[in-house]
């Protein structure tokens, strides 16, 4: 009788909600999943949601932390980056410093890093890094520059990446529209405007393009994907 083979592994940062949960729960029907999140309770919550999972607990940008947490995995089949925040929205003229800051550390400087520790792990396998970018990561609207110059930046990121791991790591950016998530909503609330999910993606849409990605043969590759909110004809 042979040994069965053991599921492959995902990691999903972001994953205590919104996108990166949906994702976790996705990846779950086939992957063993490490949940990545701060808060401890949100993250069990999701741990014990699926079959076989555990907690991946780290504050992103907390480089040691975050090596602490990688220890040990020496194989990894999925990395997705789902963890960002919004930072600022408003202009130019007004943000500061700090929220420039923050918002690069969150959004390009924690993925940079933590791709960095866990890409023997990927090589190892012939894994595949998933980034959420945005449609701000290709358009820049008012109001959105530290956001948006946040997603650029991540688009550069993944796009070196994938030239520099070609043949041993696959890189997929996935450009989402408005997702019915805490940051959309938040966001609507700063642009002054009303929140309306159902007018929005859902996270599992978007989970769902992220298994599209999961599911190409080895021999194919998505290098990136924009997907926006399909109108519904009533
Ligand atoms: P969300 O609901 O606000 O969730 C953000 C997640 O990021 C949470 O799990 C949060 O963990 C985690 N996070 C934030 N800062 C962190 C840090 N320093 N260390 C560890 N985890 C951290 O956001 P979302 O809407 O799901 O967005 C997910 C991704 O999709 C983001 O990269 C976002 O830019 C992108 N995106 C979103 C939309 C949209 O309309 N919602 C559209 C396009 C792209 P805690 O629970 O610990 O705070």
């Amino acid at each position: 009788m042979s040994t069965p083979r053991m599921k492959p592994l995902a990691l999903i940062t972001g994953a205590s909600r919104g996108i990166g949960r949906a994702i976790a729960i996705e990846l779950g029907r086939t992957h063993r999943v490490l949940v990545g999140g701060r808060d401890e309770a949100a993250v069990a919550e999701v741990v014990s949601a699926l079959p076989d999972a555990a907690p991946f607990l780290a504050d992103l940008t907390d480089e040691e932390a975050v090596a602490a947490a990688c220890a040990g995995i020496e194989r990894l089949d999925v990395l997705v980056h789902s963890a960002g925040v919004m930072g600022h929205y408003g202009p130019v003229a007004e943000a500061t410093g700090e929220q420039w800051r923050r918002t690069m550390d969150v959004n390009v400087i924690a993925p940079a890093t933590l791709t960095r520790l866990l890409l023997p792990a990927l090589r190892a396998s012939g894994g595949l890094v998933v980034f959420l970018n945005s449609g701000a990561g290709l358009t820049a609207h008012p109001g959105w520059s530290v956001y948006a110059a946040s997603k650029f930046a991540l688009t550069a990121l993944a796009d070196a990446l994938r030239g520099e791991e070609a043949g041993r790591v696959k890189v997929t950016t996935i450009h989402p529209g408005r997702t019915a998530t805490a940051m959309q909503e938040a966001l609507r609330a700063a642009e002054g405007g009303s929140y309306e999910p159902e007018s929005y993606l859902s996270p599992e849409d978007v989970a769902r393009t992220v298994r599209l990605a999961v599911d190409l043969p080895p021999s194919a590759s998505l290098s990136s994907l924009r997907i926006a909110p399909a109108p519904v004809r009533r």
